[in-house]
């Protein structure tokens, strides 16, 4: 998934441990090679390859993902959109870009982006993407898809306690050895060395999303690797989104729609979901919270 996976668990031993976390291994391994874009045989990528052609039959954990995905798009007024990825061919953040793509190519980028073209039927377990060149990608919700998982199938083989962390997408279950909660700590990415929430994360999942390592300055503007499928534009004005949730892959799905959302409709729109909070900087160092966190000085 082309990102950092850190895997503990509590056991008896070390020799334990590691056959714990290497099933966990191979757990991931499993979901990227289903979901991931850039190995040409996966089922997401023969998705991609037939738009506009054919729909494709596929794994029913593949077709749940993405009725998933589509449901957290309308959720999010389609803020979230996992057909945002045709617009990965004109916004680069591998610092190759030099100017804004014009308003022409973006607008045809972004003529190619729209869940509701995304076709599925459940009868044939098939998805169908309705428009030559439209892609799907799973870059943010698949860390989070995937830290589930791994964690279920921790807990289904007997381990007790211990976190998945996903590039900042973070799951946890049980408690340390003594006995204390699994807490994380939140940083302000302009100010890395000193965090400034601890919390506790209890048998749920906090994803942070920023946009400290993927960007692209242009004409003094700092353009996240985020994108509004809906202009086409990156998002701006916010530098981290930490969601914390239930689930890992709705925490993840929600931090990148509050970076598109924007810092008031985004936590308007967390303040309706139960269980669910958030925690916002933006781009002058100030912290923005849902209703349930309180962080003092
Ligand atoms: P990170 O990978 O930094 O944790 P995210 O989880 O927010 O960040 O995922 C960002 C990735 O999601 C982007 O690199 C891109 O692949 C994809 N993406 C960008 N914009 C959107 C969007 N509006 N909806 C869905 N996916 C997006
Ligand atoms: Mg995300």
């Amino acid at each position: 998934m082309g990102s950092r996976f850190d895997i503990t668990v509590v056991a008896e031993d070390s020799v334990q441990a590691k056959q714990y976390i290497n099933t966990a291994i191979k757990e991931i391994q499993r979901i990227e090679s289903l979901i991931s874009s850039w190995s040409k045989d996966s089922q997401t990528s023969l998705i991609n390859n037939n738009a506009g052609i054919t729909p494709i039959k596929v794994d029913k954990e593949l077709f749940d993902l993405i009725s998933r995905a589509i449901q957290i798009s309308k959720l999010t007024d389609g803020a979230f959109d996992i057909s945002y990825a045709s617009m990965d061919k004109i916004w680069k953040f591998d610092d190759s870009m030099v100017e804004i793509p014009s308003n022409k190519e973006i607008e045809a980028s972004v003529a190619k982006v729209g869940y509701s073209n995304i076709i599925l039927d459940k009868d044939q377990s098939t998805v169908f993407l309705k428009l030559k060149g439209m892609k799907i990608g799973f870059g943010a919700i698949g860390k989070g898809y995937a830290a589930d998982k791994a964690k279920k199938l921790l807990i289904a083989i007997g381990v007790d306690a211990g976190i998945i962390n996903a590039s900042g997408d973070m799951n946890t279950w049980g408690k340390q050895p003594d006995g204390s909660d699994w807490k994380v700590a939140i940083t302000n990415p302009l100010n890395k060395n000193n965090a400034f929430a601890l919390l506790p994360v209890i048998n749920k999942a906090v994803v942070t999303s920023g946009n400290y390592e993927k960007y692209v300055v242009l004409g003094n503007k700092r353009y996240s690797h985020i994108i509004d499928p809906r202009t086409g534009y990156p998002s701006t004005g916010i530098v981290s989104v930490s969601v914390f949730a239930p689930k890992a892959e709705l925490a993840d799905a929600l931090a990148t729609s509050v970076f598109v959302m924007g810092i008031e409709t985004g936590l308007n729109r967390i303040n309706q979901l139960a269980g669910v909070e958030c925690i916002i900087v933006d781009e002058q160092g100030k912290i923005h919270t849902s209703n349930h966190i309180k962080i003092d000085n």
